[in-house]
């Protein structure tokens, strides 16, 4: 029995999923290579999902602890109470099914690159020809000493990883009083989703016109001024949420007195009923030995999103250095995926890769319960130096918010959930 056959195995014991090599996905029982995929999110699911479309005959196996994906687009609409936490919960089960994705439900805790192993928290390790993180972001607690523990942490949510604390989010808002105070503390970018902060104070200030009046949202932003989509965030604030929204600027948060309700910032404190901060934020944990910048952000090669720091790990998401003018953002996430399948089943097929890939974005966000506005853009890669630029003119931000993008927003949800999980 050769290595890789009897670490699949193992690992099947440990809770690799085999079910679903019927239909058009199949895999020889000599797979050409494996690739191992850390992280079942937009990057991680797409990545997987399109080397099995690009090339069957590479066995792909995704790592992902979670039975199933929730998606932070849309989630602030939980919040809101316009969606509910089955609207943006979508199984693996096409992956595996009509892919051939094998899924291990654990969590990795590193990569042996000498090895070409991922060790896992209960399997044994997955064995790789290459591998691809897309673990998405984890928080640097140390920038808010008090928010350390498990206990502060239970308490003070971010919810910036959809899943249980949107829900426990949720729930604070509706126990929180009328005439009460949600306080939203965001750190300095770069952070996941420039706009989301913007948008969950709409989301937030929307529930309280509706059901507790007299109550106020406080955005206590760490930037100068709003990071994205400024103009149309403020028209939405001054016409939809006149006497419920407050915008702060220059508000960086230094720590949180969880007992006392308070967010501690440069200059002064600030109390509120529901506090909700966002930490900065760096690369997902797993990644952090690939990281190359400042500490927090992992660089890679654009044309095969190859890490700087190894070869044969590759790259995407949010855990990324961006390149100028990129967002972390689902939709950029979901490119990464595609332009590395592609990269990696031409190498893996001594091909080259593509030498002129393209990105889109568009974030959309949600001001109320049917409005919404986007902000587009276009990357192309510059061979000169070496990264990806936004392409002049290309792009831009809606007119107005109103109902048409609110009913376009829904459907891009629904277009990258199949794009990213059907
Ligand atoms: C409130 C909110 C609203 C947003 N709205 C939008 C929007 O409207 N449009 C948009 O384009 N973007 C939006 N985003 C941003 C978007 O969610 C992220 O940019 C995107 O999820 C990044 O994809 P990713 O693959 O890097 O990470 P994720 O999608 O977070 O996936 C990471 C995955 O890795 C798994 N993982 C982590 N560590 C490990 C490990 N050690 N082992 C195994 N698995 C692991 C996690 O369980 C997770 O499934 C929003 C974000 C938030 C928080």
């Amino acid at each position: 029995m050769n290595m890789r056959r009897r670490d699949f195995l193992i690992a099947g014991a440990a809770g690799v999923t085999l079910a679903g090599f019927s239909g058009c996905a199949s895999t020889p029982s000599a797979p050409k290579a494996r690739v191992a995929v850390v992280g079942g999110g937009y990057g991680g699911a797409t990545a997987a999902k399109y080397i099995r479309m690009l090339d069957p005959s590479i066995e792909v196996v995704l790592i992902e602890p979670n039975e199933a994906f929730v998606s932070c687009p849309i989630s602030n609409m939980v919040l809101g109470g316009f969606k509910t936490m089955a609207d943006i919960t979508t199984p693996y089960t096409a992956l595996e099914r009509t892919h051939g994705v094998k899924i291990v439900r654990d969590t990795a805790t590193a990569v042996d690159v000498e090895k070409k192993q991922v060790r896992l928290s209960r399997g044994d390790p997955v064995s790789f020809d290459r591998v691809i993180l897309s673990p998405g972001i984890d928080f640097m607690w140390e920038a808010l000493p008090a928010m350390g523990g498990a206990d502060a942490q239970n308490a003070v949510l971010h919810a910036w990883k959809a899943g249980p604390q949107t829900a426990q989010l949720r729930r604070q808002l509706e126990a929180m009083p009328d005439g009460g105070v949600y306080v939203l503390s965001m750190p300095e970018a770069p952070y996941r989703c420039p706009p989301g902060p913007y948008e969950r104070v709409c989301q937030v200030a929307a529930y309280f016109k509706a059901s507790k009046p007299r109550s106020k949202v406080l955005l206590l932003d760490a930037n100068q001024d709003v990071t994205s989509k400024g103009p149309l965030f403020k028209k939405a604030w001054a016409e939809l949420y006149k006497d419920i929204i407050e915008y702060r600027p220059n508000s960086k948060a230094v720590d949180v007195d969880v007992r006392g309700s308070v967010v501690k910032l440069e200059f002064g404190d600030v109390k509120g009923n529901v506090l909700n901060v966002l930490p900065p934020m760096k690369a997902g944990n797993v990644a952090a030995p690939f990281i190359t910048v400042n500490r927090r952000w992992c660089e890679v090669d654009w044309l095969t999103y190859e890490s700087k720091a190894a070869k044969n790990v590759h790259i995407l998401g949010d855990s990324l250095q961006i390149a100028p003018a990129m967002p972390k953002s689902a939709t950029m996430a979901n490119g990464h995926g595609k332009v590395c399948a592609a990269a990696v089943v031409a190498l893996i097929n001594n091909q080259a890769p593509n030498p002129s890939p393209t990105l889109i974005n568009t974030c959309y966000s949600m001001v109320s319960g049917t409005q919404s506005v986007h902000v587009a853009s276009v990357h192309k890669y510059d061979e000169k130096d070496r990264t990806m630029k936004a392409v002049p003119g290309a792009g831009g931000v809606s007119a107005a918010m109103n109902e048409a993008e609110g009913a376009y927003t829904m459907n891009w949800a629904a277009n990258i959930w199949a794009d990213t999980l059907g």
